[in-house]
């Protein structure tokens, strides 16, 4: 296969941009993980998923990928949370770890090589803390530490903002009204009465969440990190703090590309819990949807592109799923002539090449998607017209396990095995058929279909399939 060019759109330069990592082959990828305060919401799981589009394709053109994900472990929601439950930081915080990390197994997302907990790392960002202090990037006023935004002149590239807007929209916590500029961000907070708190040469307190962030994707991943992602809402102020508080310590470029995930709505109106039209990954499994055509769902709208989840969205996705999978079924139970033909390994290569264009292309996923469909419609052509042979089933079955290493749609096997009794029965129905009994043969079709199999006479043989999935 000849080598893809990748290409992104990098919120830093405002550009689609050749992706080229810092080293041939690798690529160092941090995404800003979750808060565990709660179980996580779709509009977390669309960000997450598009990352996952990403990393995955990342791997399917080849690169070796390091990734790195967060676990953001101690901040105002989990000391909250933890307070109102009567439970430790620790308790309450591992309890909604737990049921991330089932849900990203649910969805099929590729697990990161580190996950690293914010109250594992403290030491690592005190010593960033402190390099920033000796530089004079940063200050401490009441045993706080802030960020001297006004000695780092780049602050506002990745988000444009310009520093006198900003002055005029940020909101003061009543705490922080120590601070030289009201820009100035913390990077540690002194201690309060009754807060979890870490000792540090600058007083007991607890680390800012930005500074999290800047040390742990630093520690894994070296000084300069080639993709950095997030949702769009990390922006400002978190990722345009990450870069000052990283460059300013390092001297370096922090980040390559920035790859930013737009926002999911519902019903076209922003998701709160107040509206009603809130949804977490739980609620949408409670209801019977399959975690794959949520994860189809969320994968199909281009990552810049708003997502306006609905539940008529989600019905077109079970269905278009089932297009690809009944496809596949059909690849794998009929049964073929032998042989293959010169136009099916054509329109079979054809459909790689377009879909790794497309999603090479800023992760056309639309583009992708077609590829795919073009594909079933030729191919369920070419079988109703006998024309499809079985090298041809068997390449084009290949074709899309290989893709839905990119897109983790598919079930394990289209064809499952079914018990032993009910296989039994098929056999026997089919004896009783030989010797023209049909009255026992027709028995038996009727119990099976009571029990959610429906058979089907072909000029090759009895073929069964299940009702519902
Ligand atoms: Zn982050």
């Amino acid at each position: 296969m000849e080598k893809t060019t990748l290409k992104l759109y990098n919120t830093l330069s405002g550009k689609v941009e050749e992706f080229v990592p810092l080293e041939e082959g690798v690529v160092r990828l941090y995404t800003c993980g979750p808060t565990v305060y709660d179980y996580a919401h779709i509009g977390n799981f669309r960000s997450y998923v598009a990352e996952d589009l990403l990393k995955r394709f990342l791997k399917f053109l080849g690169y070796k990928v390091i990734h790195v994900m967060n676990i953001t472990d101690v901040d105002d929601k989990t000391i909250k949370g933890a307070r109102e439950e009567g439970v430790t930081l620790r308790e309450f915080t591992r309890k909604y770890e737990k049921a991330f990390f089932e849900d990203i197994d649910t969805l099929k997302l590729d697990r990161a090589d580190y996950y690293p907990r914010a109250t594992e790392h403290i030491p690592d960002m005190i010593k960033i803390i402190q390099g920033l202090l000796e530089k004079g990037h940063a200050y401490i006023k009441e045993g706080s530490v802030y960020f001297r935004i006004s000695s780092f002149p780049e602050y506002g590239k990745l988000s444009k903002i310009k520093p006198e807007e900003l002055k005029a929209g940020v909101r003061v916590e009543a705490d922080e009204y120590t601070k030289e500029d009201v820009r100035d961000f913390a990077l540690w907070k002194a201690k309060k009465e009754g807060e979890p708190s870490w000792p540090s040469p600058f007083g007991e307190g607890r680390p800012g969440w930005h500074i999290e962030c800047s040390a742990m994707s630093m520690k894994y991943l070296g000084e300069t990190l080639d993709i950095h992602a997030g949702g769009v809402d990390n922006i400002f102020p978190h990722h345009e703090n990450e870069i000052a508080q990283s460059e300013a310590y390092t001297g370096k470029p922090f980040v390559r590309y920035w790859f930013h995930v737009q926002h999911l709505i519902v019903d076209g109106e922003k998701m709160s819990k107040s509206r009603g039209n809130f949804y977490t990954l739980r609620d949408l499994l409670a209801m019977g949807f399959s975690p794959r055509a949520i994860r189809y769902l969320l994968l199909t709208t281009h990552y810049r592109k708003t997502l306006n989840f609905t539940f008529e969205a989600l019905y077109q996705a079970t269905t278009s799923l089932k297009r690809i999978t009944d496809f596949l079924y059909e690849l794998e139970t009929r049964k073929f002539p032998e042989g293959e033909t010169k136009e099916a390994a054509e329109k079979i290569e054809e459909c790689r090449r377009n879909f790794t264009a497309a999603l090479a292309d800023d992760l056309n996923i639309s583009g992708g998607m077609a590829a795919i469909f073009e594909l079933i419609r030729w191919g369920n052509r070419a079988m109703e017209e006998g024309k499809l042979l079985r090298g041809d089933a068997q390449r084009a079955r290949n074709l899309l396990y290989d893709l839905d290493r990119v897109l983790a749609v598919l079930p394990e096997r289209v064809v499952e095995e079914l018990p032993e009794e009910i296989m039994r029965m098929i056999k026997e129905r089919e004896e009783a058929r030989k010797r023209k009994d049909y009255a026992t043969a027709d028995r038996i079709r009727d119990e099976l279909f009571k029990r959610g199999i429906i058979l089907e006479d072909t000029k090759e043989g009895t073929r069964w399939k299940k009702i519902k999935e």
